[in-house]
């Protein structure tokens, strides 16, 4: 990579880390500049001007500081109805307090949902999925899941939950469609097709081995889920032993 690309790349990552956390992105670059032990951003720039150059692995540190940031959720805003029945469905969920605010939480149909008044959170599936966000326009700041410590304690709940229902829809699985061998051959946990490569019939996405198993058979590009109705969305691509019909 040429000093202008890099000096580009950096920009870029600052306005992701930016639009990411909500910052203004004079702060991310200066967060980025730090992270290449500089002060702040301009006297980087300085730095550059006078021959200094970032190598490979400072790059790649930068890169790792951005994606390690990246949001830990989505937000947008619900509509009252949906959120109302979506509270009134969650009745026979667990009920728990955070703070002085009750939340409710519950899986619906392996996603798991934690909820409150005027706020909820759904955690999807699939492991590679962000965290959703809903909250009443109206509701403005009071609503609690605008407090990132309320936002942490509600999220960390609902991902808990999460992981034990992604062990169970996984229990039933073969070991080796979650631990890819050493040559990254996986197999389908219902099929027992095995391959190293795969590709998903929805995105036309290309899918290794590992990065299936460890997304639990979802596709990282488009999300859809790949371990059922595997005629319709799935087929080994190379090395596969024998191809779906
Ligand atoms: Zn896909």
């Amino acid at each position: 990579m040429t000093e202008t690309k890099k000096l580009r790349r950096l920009k870029v990552l600052a306005k992701q880390y930016a639009r990411a956390n909500r910052i203004a992105q004079h702060v991310a670059l200066d967060l980025v500049a730090e992270e290449l032990g500089f002060p702040h951003w301009n006297k980087l720039i300085t730095a550059i001007k006078n021959g200094w150059q970032a190598d490979s692995e400072q790059m790649t540190g930068v890169e790792a500081f951005v994606t390690r940031a990246l949001p830990a959720a989505s937000f947008r805003n619900g509509s009252p109805e949906a959120m109302s029945r979506r509270l009134s469905y969650l009745e026979q969920a667990e009920h728990g307090m955070i703070g002085d605010h009750p939340y409710q939480l519950q899986e619906v149909f392996h996603d798991v949902i934690i909820a409150g008044d005027g706020w909820s959170i759904t955690v999807p599936e699939n492991p590679g999925a962000i965290p959703i966000v809903e909250t009443l326009p109206d509701l403005g700041g009071e609503c609690p899941v605008l407090d990132p410590e309320f936002l942490e304690r509600a999220l960390r709940l609902a991902r808990d939950r999460a992981a034990q229902v992604r062990a169970e829809i996984s229990i039933d699985w073969p070991r080796r469609s979650t631990k890819p061998d050493f040559g990254g051959v996986v197999r389908h946990p219902l099929s027992h097709v095995e391959s190293d490569m795969w590709f998903c019939l929805h995105c036309n996405g290309k899918i290794t081995g590992g990065q299936i198993a460890q997304s639990l058979w979802h596709c990282p590009g488009c999300g859809a889920s790949l371990s059922t109705s595997l005629t319709r969305h799935f087929g080994p691509m190379i090395r596969a032993s024998h191809s779906f019909r």
